[in-house]
């Protein structure tokens, strides 16, 4: 084996620091294939363990980056904004944050992902959408970007190469949850673009990446600290994920209510917290929201026009858009409250859990999604509530009595329960 590439990994799982050329070395490696699965993954493995300080992380990051294509795109469009969430159960504020940006004359670019396990991925869920087409190349990103003010799309392959290694090593060795290698991972994507800022939206509790607060501060520290040691404006908010963020979990249910929120009729929750990413990013790209300009661009119908142009320039069907049709699985099923009392907690990562094993989701790479299934929430943490009240409704296309009853498990009504805030905390 080559002596370098042993002293790099032998310094770091002794802990020590790796000077920017050993960081840089690892990720060639990584790259060229100048270093096997057993080199990388003992690298991953003690990175994992012993930690990467934040000037590792940033120069991980520049060179994942470095190892495709960056787009630059904030040259060519002022003000340029960019928006991560670290995922969660019904989060669809991506799907109503750009178009509302974009309304107001705040362009937002978002290289965005499929889902896994428990969450939905934005991808996945604008699929519903027929003809829509996520493959975004620049040129493609920048006619969206200069005719509608958003453009979403599938990091292609030629966006930082490394990571797709990497990440499919991490897969494999247990290494997935590291804090430098998630924040790599992320930003050299979200960089690729060239955004002028960007505002990431760290999920906590029971259906976050990271349930504990800790973690996910934790996370938003790394996440804004390392953007800022690779010269870029970032600022996260940890918002809470203790139970569905919105009234509904599932592909086509969830465009259903970006529209309904897109028409002013969206649930509070899911509006606050997009707000508030709105209100971070407006900041950051140098020009404040005006009190009421974001009401506005939806009482005007600006946002939702946004959204049709958007979804057009990408590929959409215009009959379609011009009247969407976003049917559920027939098989309508209430959940009901085993007790009266106060909704006390919800299993939020279980029910995303439950809800993939109904076809609703991915629980492996690769695997089809019946979009049509869903989860209406119809009571929130602290409310009050009646014995045999529907809790929530499920949309499937077929009844299974065993899945129903763990669902049903998902929900404990208790004497007490608390109503919970959506914004937890912002790390600048
Ligand atoms: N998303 C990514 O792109 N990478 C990670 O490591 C985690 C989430």
């Amino acid at each position: 084996m080559d002596p370098q590439a042993f002293r790099i990994l032998e310094k770091k799982r002794r802990g020590e620091t790796l000077s920017s050329d050993e960081v840089r070395r690892v990720v060639a490696a990584a790259v060229d294939g100048s270093w096997g699965d057993a080199e990388l993954a003992a690298w991953l493995m003690a990175a994992a363990i012993r930690g990467l300080d934040v000037d590792e992380t940033g120069e991980l990051t520049r060179a994942m980056l470095a190892s495709g294509e960056s787009w630059d795109l904030a040259g060519e469009v002022p003000r340029l904004g960019d928006k991560h969430s670290t995922g969660g159960v019904g989060d669809k504020v991506s799907l109503v944050l750009a178009p509302l940006m974009a309304a107001c004359g705040r362009p937002v670019v978002m290289l965005t992902g499929r889902g896994l396990g428990h969450t939905g991925g934005t991808a996945d869920k604008l699929e519903s959408i027929p003809g829509l087409d996520l493959g975004l190349d620049r040129e493609l990103c920048l006619k969206a970007l200069r005719d509608s003010g958003l453009a979403i799309g599938l990091p292609t392959g030629s966006i930082a190469p490394a990571d797709a290694r990497i990440y499919a090593l991490r897969d494999r060795t247990a290494t997935i949850d590291s804090l430098p290698l998630i924040t790599a991972s992320i930003l050299s994507k979200k960089l690729a673009t060239g955004a002028a800022a960007m505002v990431f939206d760290v999920k906590t509790g029971s259906g976050a990446f990271f349930p504990e607060l800790e973690d996910s501060r934790a996370l938003a520290r790394m996440l804004v600290d390392t953007s800022a040691a690779v010269g870029k404006p970032a600022r996260a908010l940890v918002t809470d994920m203790s139970q569905p963020l919105g009234r509904w979990v599932g592909h086509t249910a969830e465009v259903r209510e970006a529209l309904d929120c897109l028409e002013g009729n969206g649930p509070e929750d899911l509006m606050t917290v997009t707000h508030a990413l709105c209100g971070e990013l407006a900041e950051m790209t140098g020009e404040p929201l005006r009190p009421g300009e974001l009401d506005g661009a939806v009482a005007s119908g600006r946002a939702r026009e946004r959204f049709v142009r958007w979804a057009e320039i990408q590929g959409a069907d215009r009959d379609w858009l011009r009247s969407p049709r976003l049917p559920l699985a027939p098989e309508e099923v209430a959940i009901p409250a085993a007790r009266s009392g106060r909704l006390a907690a919800v299993a939020t990562r279980r029910l995303g859990e439950l809800l993939a094993s109904a076809g609703g989701g991915r629980s492996k790479p690769g695997a089809a999604i019946d979009d049509q299934v869903a989860l209406e929430v119809r009571r929130r943490l602290g409310d009050e509530v009646e014995a045999g009240d529907a809790l929530a409704r499920l949309y499937l296309r077929r009844r299974d009595e065993r899945l129903e009853a763990e669902f049903r498990a998902c929900f404990t009504v208790a004497d007490d329960g608390e109503a919970v805030g959506r914004l937890v905390d912002r790390i600048a």
